[in-house]
């Protein structure tokens, strides 16, 4: 068995590649006077001729190919994720954020319907489409047991009704990958996913939401009012679902079925945690840069001892970060059961890292740092949603402690 963390020349090609990308159409390119990742950061609205841009030169939708195992060790995902990341995460999220889309669909539909929706998600070049998937509601955000939006079996498909609040793409997407309760009072065994396309009478978006960071991303809430989605839109089939509540009544199934592998979400986790990484990059950078060009009692600043070990402990972090990053995509493409929550792991700290680089690169800027004309305080507007979506910090922390409690047995294992 080898062990070599050295990128081949397809990989670094790979990332010079989309560093390119982002430093020319994010960070240099001008609109409307500004550099283009603080205008639409200001203007809070979707950059669709970025990521049409994206999807001409094939940066667009390529979690498509990472999912139809064509980057076999997830490196060249890893390494092209974080450097449009590094670029602007408001933006990188508008061109990865239909990924969400596509692992619900990827979790739930069949071969066939994966087949069908997944291109329907990202559209083509000449007509690009964004996807969305909806999971959290008013009352429903870690705890997903308590999702409200109802499905009624009706003749020929199913009625949904409900709300769903902080979705990202939402209502700007063409297919939505609805999660709602068929069967009440069986927590997440009594759920399904659905396709719910824009189109849909009675689905509408009721509210953009104006957030303190990645403003370049779209989030919206959504009203499901008696909307009828056909039966073949129902992910995974009928016949599944039936299976998945019968099985769910025998406790001795249910409990097999816990202490199995982890979700197929803990395989997304990684993949957000390197886009933190990118974030907390693009703001050490900035901060050494401007470390040896600010100078104070005769010195530049990065001669102090005290701004010196700011920047080696933030180095120091995000190569930490992007380690447990780097192992947990890898698990994630090669099908590596996450048994010790290791998917979580690498987001933990990715985004804990994100805030932490993000809030010293700021005090390294002093003034400046904290005022419009540099970019640490969007950086860090930008960081702290990664301790927040996809899973709190805390829900990270309980996954990774549920299988330190299951690996060493007894009590422990049964409180968790
Ligand atoms: C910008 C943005 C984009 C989003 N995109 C999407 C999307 O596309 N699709 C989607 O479905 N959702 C999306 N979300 C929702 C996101 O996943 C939820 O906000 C998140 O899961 C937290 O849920 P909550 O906000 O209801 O917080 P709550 O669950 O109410 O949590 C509040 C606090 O309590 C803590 N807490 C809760 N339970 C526990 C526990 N058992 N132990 C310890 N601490 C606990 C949490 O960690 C948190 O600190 C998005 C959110 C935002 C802000």
């Amino acid at each position: 068995m080898t062990f070599s963390l050295a990128l081949t020349e397809e990989q670094q090609a790979a990332r010079d590649w989309a560093h390119d990308f982002a430093r020319k159409e994010m960070r240099e390119k001008e609109v409307e006077g500004l550099p283009a990742h603080r205008y639409w950061d200001e203007a809070e609205e979707f950059p669709w001729e970025i990521v049409e841009k994206a999807a001409e030169v094939g940066l667009y939708g390529m979690d498509y190919y990472t999912m139809a195992g064509q980057d076999t060790t997830g490196l060249t995902t890893a390494l092209i994720i974080e450097e449009l990341f590094w670029g602007c995460a408001g933006i990188g999220l508008a061109i990865f954020g239909s990924g969400l889309a596509l692992a619900g669909l990827a979790s739930a539909g069949t071969g066939e319907q994966i087949g069908e929706w997944a291109p329907r998600i990202f559209g083509t070049p000449d007509d690009i489409k964004v996807g969305a998937y909806a999971v959290s509601e008013p009352g429903a955000g870690s705890d997903v047991s308590k999702i409200r939006t109802r499905a009624e079996k009706v003749e020929g498909g199913w009625l949904l009704n409900g709300e769903k609040i902080w979705i990202t793409n939402g209502g700007i997407a063409d297919v939505h990958i609805v999660v709602a309760t068929v069967n009440p009072g069986m927590g997440h065994r009594g759920q399904a996913s659905f396709i719910v396309t824009s189109d849909m009478e009675g689905f509408t978006q009721t509210k953009k939401v104006k957030k303190l960071g990645i403003r370049a991303s779209h989030t919206a809430e959504l009203a499901l009012v008696d909307v009828f989605v056909p039966d073949d839109h129902l992910l995974g089939g009928e016949d599944k679902l039936n299976a998945k509540i019968e099985a769910a009544k025998n406790p001795d199934q249910a409990k097999k079925s816990k202490s199995g592998a982890l979700s197929t979400f803990e395989a997304t986790r990684p993949i957000v945690g390197i886009q933190a990484v990118g974030i907390a990059r693009a703001a050490y950078e900035q901060s050494v840069t401007y470390a040896m060009q600010r100078e104070t009692f005769g010195v530049p600043i990065i001669r102090h001892q005290a701004i010196a070990f700011k920047l080696a402990d933030m180095a120091t972090e995000i190569d930490a970060a992007r380690l447990l990053c780097w192992r947990g995509i890898n698990m994630g493409v090669t099908w590596t059961p996450f048994k010790q929550g290791e998917g979580s792991m690498a987001k933990l700290k990715a985004g804990r890292v994100a805030v932490q680089v993000t809030d010293e690169a700021i005090q390294v800027h002093g003034g400046f740092g904290y005022s419009r004309e540099f970019d640490v305080e969007k950086f860090h507007r930008d960081a702290k949603i990664y301790e927040i979506f996809e899973g709190t910090k805390e829900i990270q922390q309980l996954v990774i402690s549920r299988q330190i409690a299951r690996h060493f047995g007894g009590e422990g294992a049964k409180s968790a």
